[in-house]
């Protein structure tokens, strides 16, 4: 059948589905999660891998998504999830593959990434936000650093091209780090990611000045190793930089201070089944006890138009109206 855009009241067409496998983690990043944990989705309630590949499957051939990125929670913390991306994988829209993708903490990289590789797994963005492991275990409270770089290395091994590194990056926290982890990608050949930190702690510990916002990021790095912006970044949440003597390229996400909703194509699935069109909505749609009571194909699909339909303008952080939404970024799916 021919794919249906999914197109929203403000004109956006949806192309990327973000799915988060679990809502577990082995980290516990204080800028995420709280010591304790949360309270864990009861197993019953987390879709199983043949729900996730029916509505996967719906999106990708009935209304043309063609980007597809794994999440959590940790991902891989997840049984046997190189069979959940092995069906993925033969997933394909009218032009081709779908761009099959993860975000993971990198601590069990070491031992899967070349599984996940041939498995079909197109592209891997790992999460390092410092580089000096006592502030590792301080910001994680895990002891793991090496671990992570391990699995960095063992991604790059495994022939993921790009490896992209997602740093969160909190005043006072990790911002005198800028520079040393920007080095530390223009010395392996990775890209990375800078992200505005977002009020979507479970702890509720956000606070606006704690906020590193995108220009002074990349002030710092530029005084150091100039940098052009690269042009269009299109649906992309990353605006990037091109180090002007040649090596390789830096990216921002920069959510909070210029936020890019205008250009947003995602939407979310939560590990219990729940779309949701926006990281800070406040609404989401059940997918999974509308398959659980034997919707058809059809009729799911009318939820997820019904859904989209309903996608706002952009999220409203740093304005008076701002609501935090009930779930926090481990239990949506970042
Ligand atoms: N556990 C995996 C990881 O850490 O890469 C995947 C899930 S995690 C929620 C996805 C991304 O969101 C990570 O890069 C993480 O650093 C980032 N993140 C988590 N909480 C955040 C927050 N409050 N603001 C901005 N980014 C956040
Ligand atoms: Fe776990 Fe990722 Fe949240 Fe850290 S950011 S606690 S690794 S889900």
């Amino acid at each position: 059948m021919a794919a249906t855009d999914l197109v929203d009241r403000f004109g956006r067409v949806v192309r990327d589905l973000r799915i988060s496998v679990t809502d577990r983690c082995n980290f516990r990043c204080t800028y995420c999660m709280p010591a304790e944990g949360l309270q864990w989705l009861p197993r019953e309630e987390v879709l199983s891998f043949e729900e996730i590949t029916r509505l996967a499957r719906l999106l990708v051939e009935r209304y043309g998504v063609d980007s597809i990125r794994l999440t959590g929670g940790e991902p891989t913390v997840r049984a046997n999830l190189t069979t959940l991306v092995a069906s993925l994988a033969t997933l394909r829209t009218d032009d081709g593959p779908i761009d099959l993708a993860m975000t993971t903490n990198g601590a069990t990289l070491g031992l899967i990434a070349g599984d996940l590789r041939d498995a079909g797994l197109r592209r891997v963005n790992i999460s390092l936000d410092t580089l000096r492991r006592d502030r590792f275990e301080e910001m994680t409270r895990r002891d793991s650093l090496t671990r992570v770089l391990d699995g960095i290395a063992a991604a790059q091994a495994a022939g993921f091209d790009p490896v992209k590194i997602n740093t969160v990056v909190q005043r006072d926290v990790n911002d005198d780090e800028i520079v040393e982890l920007a080095e530390f990608g223009r010395d392996n050949g990775l890209e990375v990611r800078f992200i505005e930190w977002m009020p979507l702690d479970a702890s509720g510990g956000w606070a606006g000045d704690a906020v590193v916002g995108q220009d002074e990021i990349v002030a710092r790095i530029a005084a150091v190793h100039p940098l052009e912006q690269v042009a269009a970044r299109g649906a992309a949440p990353a605006d990037r930089w091109r180090y002007l003597d040649g090596r390789g390229t830096v990216g921002v996400i920069p959510s909070v201070t210029k936020p890019f909703c205008g250009d947003c194509d995602r939407i979310r699935l939560t590990a219990d089944g729940q779309l949701r069109t926006c990281l800070f909505a406040t609404d989401e749609f059940d997918l999974r006890a509308a398959m659980r009571r034997g919707e058809t194909d059809d009729q799911l699909g009318e939820r997820i138009e019904r859904a989209v339909g309903t996608k706002w303008a952009g999220h409203r952080i740093n304005q008076v109206d701002f609501v935090r939404p009930s779930r926090s970024m481990s239990q949506i799916g970042g």
